[in-house]
């Protein structure tokens, strides 16, 4: 069985479009479907639309809701703990992720024997460039100072065994970052490349904001480089401190200077303020992390699931 997990979040738009055109693709796979929706505390009728669509293919729709919004990166862990497949797929619901790759993905996966086909966006069109700039440069960054790779334009779209899916599910972090959980976990990944397409209905739930927020915990939760940068920039600020004091004790015995340099002196004591605040900062990141780590709170709750709303029926005859 193929499961496909799909988190939406205000998605009531797409999601007519998404199962019409993987209802074609599925007439294409040797496999038996189920969806596995997740609605991730939409604001509109994805919750409606997802009992309707429960009720047109009982056997085939499954869904959770959450109680509030607790991120795709919860919706996707989610989907997969419910997933059922020998194989499961992850997808977008606005179409960004073309269904009709699956088939191909499929053949890959039983004939090279590879533990996951993932896919990756060849062009960023219809991205703003600023956007596309920042993005290269964070798959640089993390590339390069990471341990942990990152493959540019790699979409979260990918098929994966159920070996690979259940070695996720092991990773019960609170602060999830699926690039790197999928690419940390390992196994023999491949993957297939696509142009670049337009949501089909809906928006986009990305601020160029919430973006930066997200690379940004994309380097702190699979790097601790930022903590040894900080380190060497003070190591390497207090030795050239200590060679400036030697110089300029040196030339006041030497050439009895009168006191003078107080903007440069302003100037140097606020840089190295500065950087103090900085390090702090790249400190406190981590610090906040593992805050919400310790708290050890569930990655997300649960509101109503198919079976859920089906026990409500019978009480309520
Ligand atoms: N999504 C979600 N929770 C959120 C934000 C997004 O489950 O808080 C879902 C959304 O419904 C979609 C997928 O994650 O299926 C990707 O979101 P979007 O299309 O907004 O991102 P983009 O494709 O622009 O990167
Ligand atoms: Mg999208």
């Amino acid at each position: 069985m193929l499961s496909i997990v799909v988190p939406c979040y205000n998605e009531e738009e797409s999601l007519p479009f998404f199962v019409e055109e993987m209802e074609k693709i599925a007439t294409k796979i040797n496999h038996s479907i189920e969806y596995i929706f997740v609605n991730d505390g939409s604001k509109d009728q994805t919750l409606k639309v997802l009992r309707e669509l429960h009720q047109a293919m009982p056997e085939k729709v499954r869904y959770l809701s959450f109680s509030k919004n607790f991120g795709k990166e919860a919706g996707l862990y989610a989907g997969l703990q419910a997933a059922r497949g020998d194989l499961v797929t992850v997808m977008d619901a606005d179409l960004q992720d073309p269904p009709e790759l699956l088939p191909q993905m499929i053949t890959m996966i039983e004939q090279k024997e590879i533990d996951c086909v993932g896919t990756r966006r060849t062009t960023r069109e219809g991205e703003p460039p600023i956007r596309s700039f920042f993005a290269k440069m964070f798959y640089k960054l993390v590339n390069k100072f990471g341990d942990t790779e990152m493959v540019d334009g790699a979409r979260d779209f990918r098929l994966m065994t159920r070996q690979m899916v259940d070695a996720i599910l092991e990773l019960t972090e609170y602060n999830r970052f699926s690039k790197g959980i999928f690419s940390w976990v390992g196994f023999e990944t491949e993957y297939l490349e696509y142009e670049n397409r337009e949501r089909v209905a809906g928006e986009t739930s990305w601020s160029f904001w919430s973006l930066f927020k997200y690379s940004i915990d994309g380097i702190v939760n699979f790097s601790d480089v930022p903590l040894t940068l900080a380190s060497f920039v003070g190591a390497f600020s207090c030795l050239g401190s200590g060679f400036a004091l030697i110089f300029i004790v040196l030339r006041t015995l030497i050439f009895d200077d009168p006191t003078d340099g107080w903007p440069s002196l302003v100037a140097i004591i606020l840089f190295v303020s500065g950087l103090q605040l900085l390090c702090l900062g790249i400190i406190g990141k981590y610090i906040g992390k593992i805050f919400l780590e310790t708290k050890k709170r569930p990655i997300y709750i649960v509101k109503e699931t198919e079976e859920t709303q089906q026990n409500k029926k019978v009480t309520y005859k």
